[in-house]
């Protein structure tokens, strides 16, 4: 270690680390010493006690853990959140949140983004992967208040080819942004919305240009049933075919993936990453999940995600990984199946793989980007430990992380946000309501039809 101080030291608590077979396990009374951004090294509280450090935290009682990453969500439709309630996915889409997204201006993405970004530090959320519209704004925010973020700009096959042109030059022009904390990805909606003409070239410029795809597909099974029915491929077949399988794929939802799209997707070995966010498929009354058994079993990995908060109501990545683990028992009647460090699993490592960043993040290690956060476990609602894996799940909740960092950087600290201003926010985001939710000139940016 250098003789100059660290930047910060974390110390006295119990810090989550995966071992050589990246299992969870916790070390006790530990310290992390950062510098530069990155994780010099994690060690004892009793070594780290003496190093000169320019920040220091003590948090006894607390557990350190990877930053959650949300791997797929639409941050500005926080601005939406309870606008369109109880109904069916059509009705959801083509009588309230498109025709409502055709008002939407960047100003109204801008608060969108810096309110979903507070919700996130608050939770824990260190990176999340975004798939909207006036991404340049999105950028500025996340440039701004310091979080990572794994950036696309969505396109329709419906804005003819310029949709799909902005999504490159959006790439091309953020990737790397913020000090590195900024990826990109070509961004298509769905196979149901792009044709597969411009799925097509969209594998070939993710292939010239080596950036990696974000996209829907196989949301639900009416999706799977409706492509087999017109088209006689699933949709999981249409990735294959328009070459998308050959590309870096981070899919939303997948839980209309059949058993014969698994051999496509095992071929993919690890390329191709799911992203489930349970709640939001409850709330629509899907009759499925994500199959995150038989995605695991071929090699996929599965990051844990909420949705836009149009659907999900909440950005809350916690509680993504308790519903997670909680609906994977009851679908596949085992409840020996997705374990709590199963369920830590799919939170650190298997997330940071879904958006591109499994070589930097989602663990505590010497070398890796230092996105932690401190988990308050010292609350009645989770007291006394007898499995901290178990405690970190199914008791702790979101709101008992005290503390945020992304990049060595503190973003909140003892529940207090550094970076955003939320009252400035919101007030400003309320003013402007009535003209983002007018449907009374009824356009709709999109027409959904499975
Ligand atoms: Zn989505």
């Amino acid at each position: 270690m250098s003789a100059s101080p660290a930047d910060l030291i974390v110390t006295g608590c119990t810090v989550l680390v995966h071992d050589g077979d990246e299992r969870i396990a916790f070390r006790e009374d530990a310290a992390i010493v950062v510098r530069e951004g990155v994780i010099e090294a994690v060690t004892t509280a009793a070594a780290a006690a003496d190093l000169p450090a320019t920040e220091r935290i003590e948090a006894r009682g607390q557990v350190a853990m990877p930053g959650l990453v949300n791997c797929h969500t639409h941050a500005p439709m926080v601005a939406l959140r309870g606008l369109a309630e109880d109904l069916p996915t059509e009705e959801w889409f083509n009588d309230v949140v498109w025709p409502v997204e055709s008002n939407l201006t960047g100003k109204d993405v801008e608060l969108g983004a810096r309110l979903a970004c507070a919700e996130m530090i608050r939770g824990g959320v260190t990176c999340f992967a975004d798939h909207y519209f006036h991404m340049d704004v999105v950028a500025d925010v996340v440039t701004e208040c310091g979080m990572r973020a794994h950036l696309g700009e969505a396109y329709f096959s419906s804005q003819g080819p310029r949709g799909r042109e902005r999504s490159l030059e959006f790439a091309l022009g953020h990737r790397g942004a913020a000090g590195g904390r900024i990826t990109t990805a070509l961004a298509p909606h769905a196979p149901y919305t792009v044709t597969d003409a411009d799925l097509t070239a969209t594998a070939e410029l993710a292939r010239a240009h080596g950036l990696p795809v974000h996209l829907h597909a196989a949301e639900n099974r009416d999706q799977t049933d409706t492509s087999l029915a017109r088209h006689g491929v699933t949709p999981v077949e249409v990735l294959d075919r328009t070459g998308l399988l050959d590309t870096d794929l981070l899919v939303a939802h997948g839980t209309g993936i059949i058993e014969r799209d698994l051999p496509l997707l095992a071929r993919t070995r690890g390329r191709t990453a799911v992203a489930t966010a349970p709640r939001g498929y409850l709330k629509f009354a899907w009759p499925g999940t994500t199959p995150v058994r038989a995605l695991r079993a071929i090699g996929v990995p599965v990051g844990l995600a909420t949705d836009g908060a149009a659907s999900n109501n909440s950005l809350d990545v916690w509680e993504s990984m308790a519903l997670t683990s909680l609906i994977q028992k009851s679908t596949e009647g085992d409840p020996r199946w997705l374990t709590s460090r199963q369920a830590l699993h799919h939170a650190t490592l298997q997330s940071a793989r879904a958006v591109g960043l499994g070589g930097s993040i989602g663990t505590l290690a010497p070398g890796r980007r230092a996105d932690i956060i401190l988990v308050d476990l010292t609350g009645p609602h989770t007291r006394p430990v007898h499995d901290l894996a178990a405690t970190l799940v199914h008791s702790a909740r979101s709101a008992d992380v005290r503390t945020t960092v992304v990049d060595g950087r503190v973003l909140m600290r003892d529940r207090e946000l550094l970076t955003l201003d939320v009252p400035a926010v919101v007030g400003e985001l309320d003013r402007r309501l009535p003209a983002l939710i007018d449907r009374s000139h009824g356009r709709r940016i999109q027409e959904y039809d499975t």
